[in-house]
């Protein structure tokens, strides 16, 4: 059965933008998936502690066979070919993926998958690049993509606006 998920993209090290292109190069190149859309780019200060760069995010959609923790697998595979180092919490990272919507559905496996991806709702460097590609989404608990964008917060982010690292695929 094939899903519509979503996938958060992240960096702020090592040419960020550069490890957002490969990684939805090698996003695209996943078995049993399709990349069918992807986001703008976004830039906007680090959650957390600020003493480290600014972030890079996006949202790419995929169209995909595999089941929630194969394809969370693939996606730490795909951070570890990015040479993630694990630091601190909210510490800087060269690659961050994470789940943020697998079709309407409701996991929580404590530690391991919780999807919808916890913080998504807060997250304004989420819900805009969302809102690029799926404008009229609704979420799993029933609430619009609209509405959630009203209640977050919107200063400190900017939306990168050259052509080519900002568009759709087929
Ligand atoms: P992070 O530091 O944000 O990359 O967190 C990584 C950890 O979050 C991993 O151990 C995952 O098992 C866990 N995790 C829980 N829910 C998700 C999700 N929806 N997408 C990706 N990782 C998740």
């Amino acid at each position: 059965m094939t899903e519509v998920v979503y996938i958060g993209l992240g960096s702020n090290l090592d040419a960020p933008l550069k490890q957002l292109q490969r990684a939805v190069t090698e996003l695209g190149e996943l078995p049993k998936t399709r990349l069918t859309t992807l986001s703008c780019w976004y830039r906007s200060a680090p959650m957390g502690p600020q003493d480290q760069p600014d972030y890079y995010n996006g949202v790419a959609q995929l169209q995909t066979e595999l089941p929630p923790l194969d394809l969370l697998r693939q996606l730490q595979a795909i951070e570890q070919q990015h040479q993630r180092i694990r630091g601190r919490h909210w510490g800087p990272r060269t690659l961050d993926l994470d789940i943020l919507l697998y079709g309407d559905q409701f996991i929580d496996l404590p530690d391991l998958l919780q999807i919808p991806h916890p913080g998504l709702y807060q997250r304004n460097f989420v819900l805009l690049p969302l809102a690029d590609i799926a404008p009229a989404l609704e979420f799993p608990d029933g609430s619009q993509l609209a509405m959630r964008l009203e209640n977050c917060p919107s200063e400190g982010i900017v939306r990168l606006s050259s052509g080519d690292l900002c568009g759709t695929t087929g």
